[in-house]
């Protein structure tokens, strides 16, 4: 697989949070995101390569604690992963309440870990992308890169 990253370059640059939710999956504390209660107009990028994933037309106040948003800006920007792992292989428990498999969403770019996404948001997508401050960037309305 090619990254499209130098790891090296982007440990000196990202602060430990920001690596440990990227690199390792990890997740920041709720209530604690930078972006959690936030919206101004414009684009959040990967924290790692830059990638324009979410547009503040999206986002949301789901109050579960991270940065939400309805929609990706394109869904071949993020990468979709069952995520069964908190569920330690408890079938029964699965087969019971399907509901508790967390879909993992990664950079399509990088592999970053942005979040999870889950199907209990608000219309029209029914989506509800929880992310994490520390794996994203903002750009405000009219400073973002021309990507056309
Ligand atoms: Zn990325």
């Amino acid at each position: 697989m090619t990254t499209a990253v130098d790891k090296e370059e982007a440990r000196k640059r990202l602060t430990p949070l920001q690596w440990h939710v990227t690199q390792e999956k990890g997740t920041e504390r709720p209530f604690t995101g930078c972006y959690n209660k936030f919206y101004e107009k414009g684009t959040y990028t990967c924290i790692v390569c830059d990638q324009e994933l979410f547009s503040s037309d999206t986002k949301y106040d789901s109050g579960c604690g991270w940065p939400a948003f309805n929609e990706v800006l394109d869904q071949g920007r993020v990468k979709l992963t069952k995520d069964t792992s908190h569920v330690g292989g408890n079938l029964l428990l699965l087969i019971a309440n399907p509901d508790i498999v967390r879909t993992e969403v990664t950079c399509s770019k990088c592999d970053a870990h942005l979040g999870h996404v889950f199907n209990d948001g608000p219309k029209p997508t029914r989506k509800r992308f929880c992310i994490n401050s520390a794996s994203i960037s903002f750009h405000a309305a009219g400073e973002e890169k021309k990507s056309t």
